[in-house]
């Protein structure tokens, strides 16, 4: 499959990639909503079964809709192979399930998804898998946290809500000089801004909850890299562990990778537009946004992504009040977490996303009171600006 679409750009391979038209001869995919498959024959399912003759089988880990989802992502992430899940988090464990074992070590940036820090931290070390975080950007604390039995380094770039960036190609020698696999969660940027597997990265990892479905109804995720890795331990893990992803939700998402270009190049130029505009508003010590030229990764940034992306951070010159009123004065953006919607959503870290780290961990990761998160979603800017308006004129 990806071999077929080498010679056409992002926007025709989000559109075309991985349809497979049944004889009705239907232009948009169908929804497989089947739990199992029909066999011809004893001997027909007994192949099936034992993966002598490929085909479907049970929707756990055959179904055409999830298959054409897989296919399609596989080519834009520029992957051999893609396992779907029911959630991002779903794929990172599934992941994890597949390509590590006990007595295995990670090593973590320490800004990643919160649920990604607990899974790392409490579930896998039950496990004995055991975790370091280290800084994101800091190089040498990444090469001093390896040991003899380092198996995965996990990144995601960038991250969230400080937009720090990693070097992912770095962090890619880093890991194969010492045997190990880096796996980059890709959900902020997608294939569409940036695609590890292209830097060197083993493992993609995502939730399609974000901008894939891009309008907020789904939740879902999907593991991309070679065939030997997802294709055979990843894919085993969820075949037989069973998070899988719901065939409606992977029609959702295949609608979804059809528009991703589009969206997330006005995402990144609304969000940019808006970046610069809070750079020069006076109640504003500092923006948080790969875009600006002041941004201490954004020469990196430039190299590794075709767009910056639609999230923002700004610090208020005030303290938590300040941050609650600007936040409560909006009418227009959603005061919620999520993302990668096209309703933009605005949210406090430091008493929702990071609320449950200590005080001194905030601190460490730069997520101060005053601190306000936007996800830019596709309203007309200049409203963004006069809702955003509103919250300056409430300080
Ligand atoms: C939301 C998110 C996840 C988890 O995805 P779910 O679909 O909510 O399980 C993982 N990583 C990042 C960066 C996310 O934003």
């Amino acid at each position: 499959m990806t071999d077929e679409f080498d010679q056409y750009g992002f926007s025709t391979r989000g559109i075309r990639a991985g349809t497979l038209r049944t004889e009705q001869g239907e232009q948009s995919e169908p929804i497989f909503t089947t739990s199992s498959f029909v066999f011809g024959s004893a001997e027909q399912a007994a192949a099936r079964f034992s993966g002598a003759e490929p085909g479907n089988v049970y929707s756990r880990f055959t179904n055409p809709t999830v298959n054409a989802f897989e296919r399609r992502l596989a080519v834009l992430e520029g992957g051999e192979r893609c396992v779907a899940t029911s959630s991002g988090m779903a794929a990172i464990l599934t992941a994890c399930l597949g390509l590590l074992k006990a007595g295995d070590h990670i090593v973590s940036a320490h800004g990643v998804f919160g649920n990604t820090a607990l899974l790392f931290g409490n579930y896998l070390g039950r496990f004995g898998v055991e975790t370091s975080f280290v800084s994101l950007t800091d190089a040498a604390a990444w090469e001093s946290a390896l040991r003899p039995n380092t198996r995965l380094l996990f990144v995601e770039t960038p991250a969230n809500p400080l937009a720090q960036i990693a070097d992912i190609a770095a962090l890619a020698a880093l890991a194969h000089r010492h045997g190990c696999l880096l796996m980059v969660d890709n959900t902020v940027c997608t294939a569409a801004l940036q695609r590890p597997l292209s830097l060197g990265a083993d493992v993609v990892v995502l939730s399609a909850t974000k901008y894939i479905d891009g309008q907020g109804r789904c939740v879902g995720g999907a593991i991309v890299g070679r065939e030997a890795l997802v294709g055979k331990e990843v894919y085993g893990a969820l075949r037989t562990t069973g998070a899988c992803l719901s065939p409606f939700n992977a029609w959702v998402f295949l609608k979804g990778l059809e528009t991703l270009a589009v969206r997330m190049q006005a995402h990144s130029a609304s969000a940019q537009r808006l970046a610069e505009w809070l750079g020069g508003q006076s109640a504003v010590r500092r923006v948080y946004y790969a875009g600006l030229p002041d941004h201490p990764q954004h020469a990196l940034a430039r190299r590794q992504q075709s767009g910056f992306g639609g999230l923002l951070a700004f610090e208020l010159d005030g303290d938590r009040a300040e941050a609650w009123r600007f936040i409560n004065a909006t009418r227009l953006i959603s005061i919620t977490a999520n993302l990668g919607d096209t309703r933009s959503s605005i949210t406090h870290p430091a008493t929702t996303t990071h609320g449950r780290l200590t005080q001194e961990a905030r601190e460490a990761a730069g997520i101060r009171e005053g601190l306000v998160r936007v996800a830019v979603g596709l309203e007309d800017t200049a409203d963004l600006m006069a809702d955003l308006q509103r919250g300056f004129d409430a300080l």
